[in-house]
């Protein structure tokens, strides 16, 4: 079985890697940089995403948004031009639902399967292989995805149909992200009422209040590191593409709309490709106080002075 692997960005690139160890890949990405990094692991570079899908059975894709996947497979050296009959197709962008099961007749209609199959657990998560992923697809498409998927990690979870695993992201994210700002205000609330940011985290973990945030994201806060490798834009695309699913599905999201708010304000403070645990400097600008301790990150710094 031949399978290519297309975006390789933070989160693309520590999928192709975990993968490359059971299989080896062709690889595209519209940065030279990002290629020549798996290039450099064993993998082969194409020129184009056609030439790529034109020599795998299996290409899996990890792009910004699904306009991306969608102009990925346009064009005469589209994707969709270099697919054969009978290949398959498995979106890991953090897309749009609707776009999803639109692509996903399109390819049909050229004997090509689509599953998608969007990922939470981060970089560090891919790397290790310890990541979840949600899939969505027909019967068949999933019975042949699942081996390929399993080489990522062994953490896979079956939502239902095409678009099912891209609903279930939506719905992750905006929970995760909501939990991260509140959790972020709530250590400000502790801090300003001279509790010590380390000890109310500990407390707070052994509590009722725990979260995945608190667990693992917020020790490194707590030591000044906010790079995860993960930006503002893309948690504000997921949570604005949760918000307009509620409202399309007719379900009042209040918490989740207010969520969205908060990320337009971090990025109108922050910039978007600033980090997702950049906001904690926000809320301490905004409560006066020091969760976040100062360190010699320059970007830290510059931020910190805003
Ligand atoms: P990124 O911006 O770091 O990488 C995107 C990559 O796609 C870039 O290398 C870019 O050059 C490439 N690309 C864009 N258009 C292309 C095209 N037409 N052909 C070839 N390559 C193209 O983004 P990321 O952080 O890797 O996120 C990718 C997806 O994964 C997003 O949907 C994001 O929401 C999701 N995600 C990211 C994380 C994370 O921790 N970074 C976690 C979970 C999910």
């Amino acid at each position: 079985m031949n399978i290519g692997y297309i975006g390789l960005g933070a989160m693309g690139s520590a999928l192709a890697t975990r993968l490359q160890q059971a299989h080896p890949l062709r690889v595209f990405d519209l940065q030279p940089d990002a290629v020549q990094r798996l290039v450099a692991t064993g993998a082969r570079a194409c020129g184009s995403a056609c030439e790529l899908g034109t020599h795998s059975d299996v290409v899996l894709v990890c792009l910004p948004t699904s306009s991306h996947v969608r102009a990925l497979l346009d064009g005469p050296d589209g994707l969709a031009a270099g697919l054969r009959p009978g290949s398959l197709l498995i979106d890991q962008t953090t897309g749009d639902p609707a776009v999803t099961r639109e692509l996903a007749a399109a390819l049909a209609a050229r004997g090509v399967a689509l599953v998608d199959a969007p990922v939470s657990g981060g970089a560090a998560g891919a790397r290790a292989g310890t990541i979840s992923i949600m899939v969505g697809g027909s019967d068949e498409a999933c019975a042949r995805a699942m081996p390929v998927l399993q080489a990522i990690s062994p953490n896979v979870l079956r939502a239902g149909e095409v678009g099912a695993g891209h609903v279930m992201k939506l719905v992750n994210n905006v929970l995760s992200a909501a939990q991260r700002l509140a959790s972020m205000e709530a250590l400000s609330l502790a801090a300003k009422n001279g509790i010590d940011p380390q000890r109310a985290c500990q407390i707070l973990v052994a509590g009722g209040a725990r979260n995945a945030f608190l667990e693992k994201s917020m020790p490194a806060v707590l030591q000044g590191d906010l790079a995860p490798g993960f930006t503002l834009a893309l948690m504000h695309k997921d949570v604005r593409l949760a918000c307009d699913l509620g409202a399309s599905s007719g379900v009042p999201l209040f918490y989740d709309n207010l969520t969205r708010e908060m990320l337009q304000m971090s990025i109108s403070e922050l910039g978007a490709q600033a980090q997702v645990n950049e906001p904690a400097l926000m809320f301490d600008r905004l409560a006066g106080t020091r969760v976040v301790p100062p360190v010699n990150s320059s970007t830290h710094a510059a931020r910190s002075a805003r």
